[in-house]
């Protein structure tokens, strides 16, 4: 089996008298797509943010690469190789597609000032970013300002800032969400390749996209997993279909 990355164990999160998530464990492999499916309300979100650490968990632990990381902040997390794309404030709107693009090179690198070399002419900087906007299909919009890119495009974006950042696991919440069809396909394709590069914890509204891409999916109901398995054992089984699917 293949290697486990990103591992939940019992996590629990209250607001208040609601129990947001009950007990929740999964695991996330090298190599997959690890589709998270449930209801509005079910607290697939509320699970996201805790593993990409915007929440702290009131009880339970998550393991990444080997390392326990639920006391660990955001930022500590993303440089551990945690990428998420649902925050869009992770994108500066005023800069272009490139620069955003670059500022995630840079962070990586490690250096935040070069003092001889205007920004935008640095080749360390731009080079590589060019090359994650063209890995996503963006180069052709690198100069345009990152608030006048489509929401699709934008979702691009996030996703070459990811790539940028090395990520070694990648939290997608509803990547699909507000893109048309043309968008969804395009995306569908690319996430495809991109579990090869680092798995995909998907949470995912398009069934569409989450049956063609899944390795393996998790249906998650008022705050507890109800079963993991393969898109044909979702697609059979009885108690999805009622909580879910709604037959
Ligand atoms: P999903 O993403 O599956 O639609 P969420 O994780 O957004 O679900 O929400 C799960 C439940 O937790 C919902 O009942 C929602 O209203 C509630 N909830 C989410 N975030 C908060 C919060 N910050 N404070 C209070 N309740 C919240
Ligand atoms: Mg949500």
């Amino acid at each position: 089996m293949a290697e486990t990355v990103l591992e939940i164990e019992n996590l629990v999160k209250n607001f208040g008298a609601l129990r947001a998530t009950d007990g929740v464990s999964l695991d996330l492999r090298q190599g997959e797509i690890h589709a998270l499916i449930g209801p509005n309300g079910a607290g697939k979100s509320t699970l996201i943010h805790q593993i990409c650490g915007t929440l702290k968990p009131d009880q339970g632990n998550i393991r990444f690469s080997g390392q326990d990381i639920t006391a660990l902040g955001v930022a500590e997390r993303a440089r551990l190789g945690l990428g998420r794309t649902f925050q869009v404030s992770s994108i500066a709107p005023e800069f272009s597609a490139l620069r955003n693009v670059m500022l995630a090179v840079q962070a990586k690198q490690g250096t935040s000032f070069r003092f001889f070399t205007p920004v935008m002419r640095d080749r360390s900087l731009t080079e590589p970013a060019m090359a994650m906007l063209e890995r996503v299909g963006l180069a052709a919009r690198a100069d345009i300002p990152a608030a006048e890119l489509s929401h699709g495009e934008r979702r691009q974006l996030e996703i070459a800032i990811a790539l940028a950042l090395e990520s070694r696991a990648f939290l997608l919440d509803e990547p699909m969400a507000g893109m048309g069809p043309e968008g969804s396909k395009a995306l569908t394709g690319f996430l495809d390749g991109l579990r090869h590069e680092a798995p995909i914890l998907l949470v995912e509204h398009d069934m569409d996209a989450v049956f063609a891409l899944a390795d393996r999916i998790s249906v998650l109901v008022y705050g507890k997993i109800i079963t993991t398995g393969t898109v044909d054992e979702i697609r059979r089984d009885p108690a999805v279909r009622s909580a879910y699917l709604g037959d």
